[in-house]
């Protein structure tokens, strides 16, 4: 690590090559079927029907389309993207938008095959979706970027609905987005619907308490823990991969509370301080020139990973911490504000050192559980205020992470085997109220 002021430049991508079935950053296997194979175990513990196993494993719907956009130099530039409906038994698909130039199928099904389970985690009437484009939205302009967002939805207007499927951002993606897209959707359809999609600028009918929702979530997790483990804030070290919608917010609620944020990082790097960041600083800087700008040390996304911190949360991208490096973890409790960053192979990993993980499906949900809301408040057109989505979104996240913990340690599970089971208790009775082989044949 070298002591330095941290000067990063235009931002880039990590540039590993991801399509449909392949590996991603070294994984260990394709990210959908290592996402499948989470259901598997916990299966074990609910005693889940095959049946319903059998149709969880494979998305409802898939669909790939092209979007042609004509470049401000006058060029045509045709990008592809997707948009899966994995399952939606338990009501809508739900899931976020992407645009990042790895996006690939098997990654957009593995992300609304979570969607699925996370809904099913906080108990929220949505199954699970997700879709994205591959750019890179850094080298757009902002009309470029317009022009593909209302292109995507002109391709998916007749597979998403509010009764059907229900977008909001993800990485990359933003309220001006969701706002265009809800305002190309409305003209197709020629009614005013701001239930199609969730996220938007509140002028257009978002949500209050929406745009911190994901990282306040996961803050509320880490009370729970705090009341659990008898934590003393000032004392407890955290690191943060990750400084964009996610990982800022819960940066923010953290320090306010005395955590010290030492380390956080952005696609270009990181950087330590030992003392802890000046996150409101680092959040106002960041916001005005994209960049990381603070005294401290430069570290890599790796290293950060490894630093000897007390809590640990990835908030970027998925596959980061793998059977190649759990072994240098040292965190002894990670919270996952992305999707997908523990392989199943590092899982095992980290259990064996007893690191205690709060699943991707339980930490990230209140992004969803907020989306929610915005979607009720768009039907019933009454709004609700800042507080009343904060209070109902605590009483959802701590009664959802009473009842994975407590689970876990009844059944002296992992936490994330104790979330995937009680998510898959909920989607299987509600696959299963439609019938089992066992009533079937009972007719007979
Ligand atoms: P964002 O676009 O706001 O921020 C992404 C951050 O990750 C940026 O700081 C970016 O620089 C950084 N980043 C990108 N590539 C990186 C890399 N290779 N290494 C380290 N950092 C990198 O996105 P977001 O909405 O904060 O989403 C972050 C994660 O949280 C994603 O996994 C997303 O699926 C998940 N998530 C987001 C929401 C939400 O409501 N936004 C909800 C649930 C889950």
């Amino acid at each position: 690590m070298s002591k330095a002021r941290s000067t990063n430049t235009a931002p880039t991508e990590t540039g590993a090559d991801k399509n449909d079935e392949k590996t991603q950053n070294g994984a260990e296997s394709d990210i959908f079927l290592d996402a499948l194979s989470r259901m598997e175990a916990a299966a074990k513990v609910t005693h889940t029907s095959p049946e319903v196993l059998e149709r969880l494993s494979r998305p409802h719907y898939v669909l790939q389309v092209s979007i042609p956009v004509r470049m401000d130099d006058g060029s045509l530039r045709v990008f592809e993207g997707y948009r899966v409906r994995y399952d939606d038994s338990r009501g809508p698909a739900k899931g976020g938008i992407r645009y990042h130039p790895d996006v690939n199928l098997s990654e957009v099904k593995a992300l609304g095959f979570w969607m699925a389970f996370k809904c099913a985690v906080v108990g929220i009437p949505f199954g699970g979706g997700k879709g994205g484009i591959v750019v890179n939205p850094k080298e757009l302009s902002n009309m470029e970027l317009e022009r593909l967002s209302r292109g995507f939805i002109q391709q998916i207007a007749d597979f998403i609905g509010p009764d059907l499927d229900v977008p909001a951002p993800d990485v990359y993606t933003n309220p001006t987005i969701m706002g265009w897209m809800m305002d190309e959707y409305s003209k197709i359809t020629r009614t005013h619907s701001p239930a199609i999609i969730t996220g938007k600028p509140i002028s257009l009918g978002g949500s209050l308490g929406r745009d911190d929702a994901t990282g306040r979530g996961g803050y509320y997790c880490i009370k729970e823990l705090e009341k659990r483990k008898g934590w003393s804030p000032n004392g407890i070290n955290v690191a943060i991969q990750g400084f964009g919608n996610a990982g800022q917010h819960v940066a923010r609620l953290l320090h306010a509370d005395g955590y010290q944020i030492v380390a956080v990082s952005d696609s270009e790097g990181g950087v330590y301080r030992e003392e802890g960041h000046n996150i409101p600083a680092l959040m106002r800087t960041k916001q005005m020139s994209g960049r990381l700008l603070t005294e401290g040390q430069i570290i890599t996304n790796a290293e950060l990973l490894e630093l000897p911190v007390d809590i640990l949360i990835p908030a970027a991208l998925e596959n980061q911490i793998t059977r190649h490096n759990a072994s240098r973890i040292k965190a002894k409790t990670i919270v996952e504000l992305a999707n997908g960053p523990t392989t199943s192979e590092a899982d095992k990993v980290l259990h064996k050192r007893g690191a205690l993980v709060v699943p991707d499906i339980l930490a990230n949900a209140g992004g969803v559980t907020v989306s929610y809301f915005e979607w009720v408040q768009n039907r019933a057109g009454f709004y609700w205020t800042e507080e009343e989505v904060h209070d109902r979104l605590y009483s959802i996240m701590s009664s959802s992470f009473s009842a994975v913990y407590d689970l876990a340690q009844r059944e002296s599970l992992d936490m994330r085997t104790a979330a995937y089971a009680h998510a898959l208790s909920r989607i299987g009775a509600a696959i299963e109220a439609h019938g089992t082989q066992d009533y079937f044949i009972s007719q007979d």
